[in-house]
């Protein structure tokens, strides 16, 4: 369906249009007509013969014609019925205002699913209930009672909270920022966030994707998607925590470990969203977003009229990661030529403290050509002679001419600089607060333009027996066993490739002994029982046995003490197995996020995992890279890497273990939950061990 009839309407009807200053039905109503909108707009009231000077309708099919947007501003009770009524007369957009649906609980959620079936019935549309409403600036569509109808420009901005919207489009109005679309999504009866973020991405008018979330309707759908259209055009979101249906009492580490949070924030990471963590960053990242270039590298210029700036954009864009240009030495020359002696011809380029315009407008003009520069930050401080006014206007003429580099400004201070600010931001140049949030906008366009260059993602796919974990799985299903244990697990892992420790059940002291003496010293003892998860907690397993004797004594201690702390556990034996002699301890990790499907843990293992809590987390199925990336991404991963003359491990098993594990889960929706700590990696060349695993599956 294309969203012309809401963006781009003919004529719009709206039911509920009221004569009563202050009512929502005479608010938007007001809305539409002082914004010039050019169509015909039809009120619809009973009891009203005409408001503000246009004829009013009994019911929408007095009209007499098909409105293109029908807005509803009616008691939630009667929407069904003035639903049914659009769907006779064939209008296919409509934007319900209304609220008294899903958000008040049942009974309000049986409303809402009728007129989601009236509307699929008649192939209508809907945006909201419950919400503000939209605007479209370029065409002159203010069907909302958000406030005045602001500048056109390039931010589409689609919000969760209708308060939220309204607030921006204040802050907007008075800092002149303009927008494509705002719409209020309200509780996403019908269209959703992934919906309009589509609509938007093809759409001329708009340059970058901007929202407030809460939730995220379809987690899968809308990953891959938004990947797709990340490359298209940049979308920056802020998410609010909220409450996570995934919140179930986890039995794994990486279930306890994976926080609500943690799954969107792979999720965004994967589809190259850009995440804000407050309306100031993201309006500091849409303004640059939608008015200037991408940089095409990493290294930053500064000009400034004063040295303390100049210092703190410096030392932050060391802090960001960015590159502080090294200017060409024809450049340093040009510089030298115009600007006084006492200036810095270097980065940061001081053209000093009683800077007048001239000398921005040709600082500026010579560093834009510089190969090393990839972006220019300018500073400004209001002194007394400096020419905020005529300064902006230098830098507007200059970034229009030459269009090819991101220019930034950051004009300090209030009073004195407001008219350059105002200069600015109508000439498309971002102005900042600070220096900080200047480089930090640049750091993360960079970062855009790394991820939307990164090499296609290629999923490896391992050979392995599938047949075997399906029997695995289907007879634990069948008895109603959600937890796999230890030995089973790792059968199932052995089944995709991963090695395990020899070993056998015993039920005796005798037998115990005589394994351990096929398997050879030291070994391993384990206590198993299917109602004990974390056998360590409660004595279960003794490293190191070195003779018959200590085994014997080992597990006679084992099944005295075990049935004291655990009464009730139902214990089948012990597992003797050969003891790893050496390596690093880690974990890998999978939980089932109900939104965005399979989340990988990798992080330090061992007992102490949860303490240190030092893991990181991404999506499945992983390509070789990301694995790669989650280990980097953990403090753990220098001390694989070997540090102070200790020898490293082989990081690509452990990165090659993810990825199977990823397989594995993503092969097996089954698996909710599953550990394997410790995963022992020793030095290069050597195969790791899954020394212990765990699962819990869907029953
Ligand atoms: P649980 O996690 O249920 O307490 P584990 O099997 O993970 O039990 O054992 C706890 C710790 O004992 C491991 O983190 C590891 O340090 C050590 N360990 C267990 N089995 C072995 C083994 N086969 N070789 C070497 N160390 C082992
Ligand atoms: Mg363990």
């Amino acid at each position: 369906m294309s969203f012309e009839s809401f963006f781009n309407p003919q004529s719009v009807a709206i039911v509920g249009a009221s004569r009563q200053k202050g009512k929502v039905g005479y608010e938007i109503l007001i809305n539409m007509v002082q914004a010039g909108y050019p169509g015909k707009i039809f009120p619809v009231n009973r009891k009203a013969d005409e408001i503000e000077g246009l004829k009013c309708y009994p019911d929408l099919v007095s009209i007499g014609e098909v409105p293109d947007l029908v807005i509803l501003v009616i008691p939630a009770k009667i929407v069904p019925a003035v639903m049914e009524e659009c769907a006779r007369i064939g209008t296919k957009a409509v934007v319900i205002i209304t609220a008294g649906f899903k958000e008040i609980g049942k009974e309000g959620k049986a409303l809402e699913d009728k007129i989601v079936h009236i509307a699929k019935e008649a192939g209508i549309r809907i945006i909201g209930p419950n919400c503000l409403g939209l605007i479209v600036p370029v065409n002159k569509v203010n069907a909302s009672f958000g406030g005045d109808l602001p500048s056109p420009g390039g931010i589409a901005y689609l919000s969760q909270s209708g308060a939220l919207l309204a607030a921006i489009l204040d802050m907007a109005n008075a800092n002149d920022i303009g927008f494509s679309k705002l719409v209020s999504i309200g509780n996403k009866a019908d269209v959703n966030e992934l919906d309009l973020i589509r609509a938007v991405s093809d759409d001329k008018d708009t340059k970058v994707i901007a929202g407030y979330l809460e939730n995220i309707a379809d987690g899968d759908a809308f990953v891959r998607q938004a990947e797709k259209i990340s490359h298209i055009k940049p979308i920056l979101l802020m998410k609010s925590g909220g409450t996570s249906a995934g919140a179930q009492a986890a039995s794994s580490h990486t279930g306890s470990l994976a926080g609500s949070e943690t799954a969107y924030e792979s999720a965004f990471e994967r589809a190259g969203i850009i995440r804000c963590g407050s309306i100031k960053q993201q309006f500091d990242y849409a303004q640059a977003f939608s008015n200037q270039p991408l940089p095409a590298g990493p290294s930053v210029v500064v000009i400034t009229n004063a040295g303390g700036p100049g210092i703190m954009a410096a030392d932050a864009v060391e802090r960001v990661g960015l590159t502080f240009a090294k200017l060409d030495e024809k450049t340093v020359e040009k510089l030298k030529s115009v600007l006084p002696p006492a200036a810095n011809f270097y980065n940061p380029v001081d053209i000093l403290g009683d800077a007048l315009a001239d000398r921005y407008s040709s600082a500026l003009d010579i560093v834009i050509d510089d190969p090393n520069v990839d972006s220019i930050l300018i500073l400004l401080t209001p002194q007394a002679m400096t020419e905020a006014a005529a300064t902006a206007e230098a830098i507007v003429r200059i970034s229009r001419a030459k269009p090819t580099k991101p220019v930034l400004a950051c004009f300090l201070g209030v009073s004195k600089v407001e008219e350059g600010v105002k200069i600015l931001r109508k000439g498309d140049i971002p102005q900042y607060d600070s220096p900080e949030s200047a480089v930090e906008t640049i750091k993360v366009m960079s970062e855009y333009v790394r991820w939307r260059s990164r090499p296609k993602r290629v999923v490896k796919l391992f050979p392995v027996n599938r047949r075997k974990v399906e029997h695995i799985i289907e007879r634990h299903q069948r008895q109603g066993i959600r937890e796999v244990g230890e030995t089973e697990s790792k059968e199932i892992l052995e089944a995709y490739g991963f090695v395990t420790p020899k070993g056998s059940i015993a039920t005796s002291a005798e037998q115990a002994a005589n394994i351990a003496s096929q398997l050879g010293f030291p070994v391993v003892l384990k206590i198993w029982s299917p109602d004990i998860l974390h056998k360590s907690d409660v004595g279960g397993v003794r490293v190191g046995l070195k003779t018959e004797q200590e085994v014997k004594d080992a597990f006679d201690l084992m099944m005295y003490r075990i049935p004291k702390k655990q009464p009730d556990a139902h214990i089948l034996g012990v597992l003797v197995q050969e003891m790893c002699s050496s390596g690093k301890e880690v974990i890998l990790g999978m939980n089932r996020d109900p939104h965005f499907g399979p989340l990988m843990m990798f992080g330090m293992g061992g007992v102490m995992v949860e303490v240190l809590k030092d893991v990181s987390f991404y999506l499945a199925p992983l390509t070789a890279d990301e694995a790669r990336q989650m280990l980097m991404d953990t403090k753990t991963y220098k001390i694989l890497k070997g540090v102070r003359g200790q020898e490293g491990v082989d990081i690509d098993k452990i990165a090659e273990g993810l990825q199977r594990l990823s397989q594995l889960v993503t092969e097996f929706p089954q698996i909710l939950e599953m550990d394997i700590n410790p995963y022992v990696v020793g030095p290069i060349g050597t195969t790791p061990i899954a020394v212990d695993a765990r699962m819990s599956l869907e029953v």
